[in-house]
């Protein structure tokens, strides 16, 4: 076995119940891409297929934590990472107003600390860095970790938990707590949450701010979000148990906002002390807090990932329905985009090799690899106008605007965009 699956709640400790709340089909990890000389080892050593693995949430019945399970290594899953937010300018946008929105919020000056877990190529930290602060970075990822220190964002290899309190304060100026934690996702992504903060709280002391963004289970369930479930997000966040998690240990979850990232993610901040109940900040939780409730979210309560997946059948009957018959019309169809939500999708949906002629991505690193588990050739986006397919399904769905508006030049040749989320809809030259 490499992966193990835990009997309790990530952020309560309470024993889970035995019954999943959604199941999706088990899939490969959603960023083992292969070579070729890799599918060949494993057509001799494995029977040509990579291994799969559960993919099922559980609600906590006592604080409604949702969450997945299964913990693969995070070596496994981490170590040779190949996401570098730089090369999105989407996501160097977006990093760009959240380090002014912090500054400004938190009010912090130039000579104060920052350190970013999580913090993938330096890209947020470096405009902390440009406004005068001193930062640090914490990534698992070796390589791009060293690449950061080297572009001038100093950056640890390994996972952050309370061993890495004093290699960071020894980077940072010393005798002042650090004014500002932030990590994005990985607050999603790890399984020991308690450690986590733990650390963080060692860093700010009682004067500093955590940040943090996950994808929000309201979003994922409202609009069918359901491919962003995969083995490196482990936490589905809803505000109210959070509350209770941070209070645990000494902390108050002292705003949450709503926010565009990823179709839709939370944005929580946590302080150490106690609530100050006057303040708009916890009024805005205390609403998200409502919402959840009326929508159906809470200890043991199953309705919302029921609907989820009532919805995701009913989407794939219309997706694979509707490219089965292009199929059988003896049609072409590619997939654009080859982000790890992708591997959730094509897999609930059976989009193998059957269906898809080729897959397209913009990333030179997965350009020339072959998709996790399918083994589906990814290709630049040129293929387009050389293998001309007639269809195109957009997975990387959060991009899909941008996509279209670029590839105009591909509706003129009659070809046509099938976006499957969050609303299924096809766009093609009137
Ligand atoms: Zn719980």
């Amino acid at each position: 076995m490499t992966f193990r699956t835990r009997p309790t709640c990530r952020l309560c400790e309470a024993a889970l119940p035995q019954t999943p709340s959604l199941e999706l089909e088990p899939t490969p990890l959603a960023n083992e891409f292969l070579s070729e000389a890799q599918r060949a080892e494993l057509a001799r050593e494995h029977d040509g297929k990579q291994e799969l693995f559960p993919l099922v949430l559980y609600t906590c019945a006592q604080c409604g934590h949702v969450q997945l399970p299964v913990i693969v290594s995070p070596t496994r899953l981490f170590e040779n990472y190949v996401y570098v937010a730089g090369t999105s300018p989407v996501f160097v946008d977006h990093f760009r107003r959240y380090a002014m929105a912090m500054i400004d919020k938190v009010g912090l000056t130039p000579g104060d600390s920052v350190v970013d877990v999580g913090s993938n190529d330096g890209t947020l930290l470096r405009f902390f860095k440009e406004a005068g602060m001193s930062v640090v970075g914490v990534d698992p990822a070796r390589e791009i970790a060293r690449q950061a220190t080297e572009s001038g964002v100093p950056t640890i290899e390994g996972f952050f938990s309370p061993s890495l309190v004093d290699p960071i304060r020894a980077r940072l100026p010393a005798g002042k707590p650090v004014s500002l934690v932030t990590a994005n996702n990985v607050f999603a992504h790890a399984d020991d949450l308690h450690s986590i903060v733990d650390g963080v709280k060692a860093l700010i002391a009682d004067k500093g701010a955590f940040v943090f963004e996950v994808s929000y289970l309201v979003d994922v369930c409202e609009k069918t979000l359901f491919d962003t479930i995969y083995h490196e997000h482990v936490s589905y966040h809803t505000v109210e148990p959070l509350i209770r998690f941070f209070r645990q240990h000494g902390m108050t979850l002292f705003d949450a906002e709503r926010i565009d990232t990823h179709g839709g993610s939370l944005r929580g901040y946590a302080r150490a002390g106690l609530p100050d109940e006057g303040s708009p900040g916890h009024k805005r939780v205390m609403d998200l807090v409502a919402l959840e409730r009326r929508l159906g979210f809470g200890p043991g309560v199953d309705r919302p990932l029921q609907e989820l997946q009532a919805k995701i059948r009913a989407l794939g009957a219309k997706l694979t329905g509707r490219l089965e018959g292009l199929k059988r019309a003896g049609k072409h169809v590619a997939v654009f985009g080859a982000p790890a939500k992708a591997t959730t999708l094509m897999y609930q949906f059976k989009l193998d090799g059957n269906v898809i002629d080729f897959v397209i991505d913009d990333s030179p690193m997965k350009q020339g690899l072959l998709t996790p588990g399918t083994h589906i050739p990814v290709v630049p986006s040129d293929a387009l106008y050389s293998r001309k397919p007639d269809y195109a399904v957009i997975l990387a769905w959060n991009f899909a605007d941008p996509i279209i508006k670029k590839h105009r030049a591909y509706l003129d040749q009659k070809g046509t965009f099938i976006v499957p989320i969050p609303e299924y809809r096809e766009v093609s030259q009137p």
